[in-house]
């Protein structure tokens, strides 16, 4: 498998002279494979407009392209760069968007296909060159042919969000953005009247134990790529229930599914180039963790396993 980030931002895109290293695009990683060649897109931010005029550049539509975009869920950081994926433009091209059950009335298709409107957008999406399926996605295991398979994990997001972790001639990626880790929803201070200390421990195991599943769905992967939008300051000061995870969170899901690479994901939009560097030498300064390869994923970085 050949990955590369084409978008590392969460939120909204932040280009400026302050995010020349990292980039300022939203979620898209290119996800190839070779023998049998195929391509796929992890998510439709930002990013995925410079994946489609690269694509365009180097003569994959001139045949018919062919992709699998997987989208965790429909938040906009995930989807705003869709309408400005070039191959849709172009005749021949065949795109599979996988995404999450909708759980209420609308369904994968009005919320993706819903951004080329009237009132969004130019161009409708009957007017699109290109033919696009939609494949919705529960939990579960899926085969995709070509001995890739898929499982796919809920997460913990206030919308339905999908873990993925890909299986392709021996080697596991693992996504687990956006995700946040699972608490405890009853009340856990004694002296507030609406403590109940069995639902307490029940609410404490109930966590545990979803957070454990999580980890046993990124176990062994080579290469997890994983939120890490917040420091765990700042989230214990006001971002619980945001559905993002700690930096600090992240390594340890990372160390404890015994991954080998733990790509930190999703950064926050002011984090600036200087910010990350030095959030590096604060949580995983080279050598720290000699059984993991760890780092900030950057617009432009590639990686072979
Ligand atoms: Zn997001
Ligand atoms: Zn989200």
């Amino acid at each position: 498998m050949i990955i590369k980030f084409w978008g590392v931002r969460g939120s909204i895109p932040c280009p400026g002279p302050h995010t020349v290293n990292y980039g300022g695009n939203t979620a898209c990683i290119e996800v190839r494979l070779e023998n049998p060649d195929r391509l796929i897109i992890l998510d439709a931010g930002s990013g995925i407009r410079e994946l489609g005029n690269h694509l365009v550049a180097r003569g994959a539509c001139k045949n018919g392209l062919k992709a699998d975009i997987f989208l965790t869920h429909t938040h906009w950081d995930h989807i705003n760069g869709f309408p400005f994926f070039t191959p849709l433009y172009i005749p021949g091209t065949q795109i599979t968007v996988h995404g999450p059950i909708a759980m209420e009335n609308d369904s994968l298709e009005k919320i993706v296909g819903g951004q080329l409107t009237y009132y969004y957008f130019p161009v409708q999406e009957t007017d699109l060159a290109a033919k696009i399926d939609y494949r919705e996605l529960k939990e579960g295991h899926y085969d995709f042919g070509d001995g890739l398979t898929l499982e796919v994990q809920y997460l913990n997001h206030p919308l339905l969000c999908l873990g993925y972790r890909f299986s392709f001639q021996g080697k596991i990626l693992c996504t687990g953005y956006d995700t946040e880790p699972f608490r405890n929803i009853f009340c856990t201070d004694p002296s507030d009247p609406a403590y109940d200390p069995a639902m307490a421990k029940e609410g404490e195991l109930a966590a545990r134990q979803e957070n454990e599943r999580i980890q046993t769905f990124f176990k062994d992967a080579d290469l997890l790529i994983h939120d890490a939008q917040y420091t765990l300051e700042e989230y214990q000061a006001a971002k619980i229930g945001w559905g993002h995870t700690a930096v600090e969170t992240a390594i340890e899901n990372g160390l404890k599914s015994q991954v080998k690479r733990l790509a930190l994901f999703h950064h926050e939009p002011v984090r600036t180039d200087q910010a990350l560097d030095e959030l590096t030498q604060t949580f995983f300064p080279s050598d720290s963790h000699p059984e993991m390869d760890i780092f900030f994923a950057r617009e432009g970085m590639e990686i072979h396993m």
